[in-house]
């Protein structure tokens, strides 16, 4: 048994880890990245860069077949699933490949096997040729997350697709039922419907995406139907039965029972913290994983946890915020002053439209700021949404305070999800509406509708009514 000793020992390479990994190496420290799979982990893998990666092809699909209005008119149009599932194989195969040559570049060692986390300052790692000790003064945990099954009748026996399965499957299934109405079940939802699925989704709480916006929902909910994706909200699905080739999902909406039959069930909820190794290290552990301070340590002096492992509430479990952790962990490790903060946080949704937000919903603020406010612009009335064909959506600014302090930013909308940088980098700034109306944007673009509704919110509007 060969032995090491390093700063810093990180188990588990997702963007938790790796990213702590060569944050660490840039800063100077010695740092060992264990990690089982492929480095990336379920981000890169199995989860955002695939799903986005098809999520691209379906909607360019979906554009061709439908801009008649935009004077694009193909015949014999037809989406190969395969050809997609290849291109989106190739994308991840890149960035993996990519991700090794930047630790490679920094000096990382790259340990790949399972680890166990065996003390505060040691890891034992089974790797494919035996087993080694890995000693450092600091470990960060970062093991990430897993598939957990719902406690619903029948439905392991049900075999339903997890976020795995359903990134490669051969065929386009006529009718696919999601079970649950998070990110996940949305977008590959939106995904499959692009491509011609008919998709029904189950929710359990009054509306999908539960910590958005209603407003925007709705006209997300409202969006998508056209394009075949059904929308069930507070249905709680009580059983799932396979017979051959056709799932039942029985469900009760307000006590009355229904069922929706289909030729596959996918999970589009319930992942849950993984401890794959550090079972036995003695974390303490809550509900939705380990539990860690606003520094990212845990009880055990010595260990610090990030990412989709983490139980803190205030947390989303989302990969910016992985990455995120990973560096305060570092920071505070080699002894800098750095902390989480999780007001602002961006949260997207990669459907078509795109749902992003930022900071308060218009109901927090209300709660927090008397005098709290939100004011909207249309992408109707949008120029360049008008020229693109995609005009579903708005931007709405939340704001208080005699300046318009923004305390949220919530859109649905085309390109959403690059519109709220913007955002997220104004509420980091404090910025007000004085000064977002005082920035010039460039014309046309969608960017636009952000000093729009902050002139609808100073009481000025151009474009619109305002009201
Ligand atoms: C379908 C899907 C789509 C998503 N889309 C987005 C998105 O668009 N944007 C976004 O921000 N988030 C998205 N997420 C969530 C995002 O993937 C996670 O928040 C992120 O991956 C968390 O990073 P992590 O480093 O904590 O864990 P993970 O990415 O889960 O990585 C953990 C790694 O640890 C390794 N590991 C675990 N235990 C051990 C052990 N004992 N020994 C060695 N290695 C170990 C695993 O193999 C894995 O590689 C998506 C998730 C899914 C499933």
């Amino acid at each position: 048994m060969s032995e090491q000793r390093y700063d810093i020992a990180i188990l588990g390479g997702g963007p938790g880890g790796y990213v702590a990994a060569l944050y660490a190496a840039a800063k100077g420290a010695r740092v060992a990245l264990v990690e089982r799979d492929r480095v990336g982990g379920i981000c890169v893998t199995v989860g955002c860069i695939p799903s986005k990666a098809l999520l691209d092809s379906s909607h360019a699909y979906w554009l061709t077949t439908h801009g008649e209005e935009l004077g694009i008119i193909v015949q014999g149009a037809s989406f190969s699933l395969p050809k997609a599932v290849a291109h989106k194989d190739a994308v991840v195969k890149q960035l993996v490949g990519g991700i090794e040559q930047l630790l490679k570049g920094r000096k990382v060692d790259l340990i790949t096997g399972s680890g166990t986390l065996v003390s505060p300052g040691e890891l034992k790692v089974k790797a494919a040729d035996g087993e080694r000790s890995v000693k450092a003064n600091a470990v960060i945990v970062a093991t990430g997350s897993k598939v957990g099954m719902p406690p619903i009748k029948g439905l392991a026996e049900a075999k339903p697709l997890d976020n795995v399965a359903a990134l490669a499957l051969a065929d386009v299934p006529k009718r696919l039922i999601v079970i649950g109405g998070g990110a996940i079940g949305m977008e590959l939802g939106t995904f499959y419907a692009e491509v011609g699925s008919k998709v029904t989704v189950l929710e359990m709480l009054p509306q999908p995406i539960g910590y958005a916006d209603p407003e925007l929902v709705r006209l997300l909910v409202r969006a998508l139907a056209p394009k075949g994706v059904e929308m069930k909200a507070n249905a709680k699905v009580t059983e799932v039965t396979r017979t051959g080739k056709t799932v039942t999902v029985a469900y009760e909406i307000d006590g009355k029972s229904e069922s929706v039959e289909g030729d596959e069930v996918l999970l589009g909820a319930g992942r849950v913290a993984n401890y794959s190794g550090v079972e036995n290290a003695g974390l303490k552990t809550e509900r939705l994983g380990i539990v860690v301070d606003d520094r990212m340590r845990t009880n055990v002096s010595g260990v610090w946890a990030v990412g989709d492992c983490i139980g803190d509430p205030r947390a989303p479990k989302l990969a910016h915020v992985a990455s995120t952790q990973g560096e305060v962990a570092v920071d505070v490790i080699l002894g800098e002053d750095a902390k989480m903060d999780y007001d602002i946080v961006p949260n997207v949704v990669y459907t078509h439209p795109e749902l992003a937000t930022v900071g308060l919903t218009e109901a927090q603020a209300k709660e927090k700021y008397p005098d709290a406010k939100s004011a909207r612009f249309s992408f109707k009335a949008s120029g360049r949404a008008l020229a693109l064909g995609e005009t579903d959506g708005l931007m709405k600014l939340v704001t208080a305070g005699p300046h318009g302090r923004i305390l949220g930013v919530h859109i649905v909308g085309p390109s959403a999800s690059e519109l709220i940088a913007e955002a997220t980098l104004a509420m980091r700034l404090e910025a007000t509406t004085e000064d977002v109306i005082a920035t010039i944007h460039a014309h046309p673009t969608l960017a636009e509708t952000f000093r729009e509704a902050a002139l609808v919110s100073a009481g000025t509007a151009i474009h619109t009514a305002g009201r």
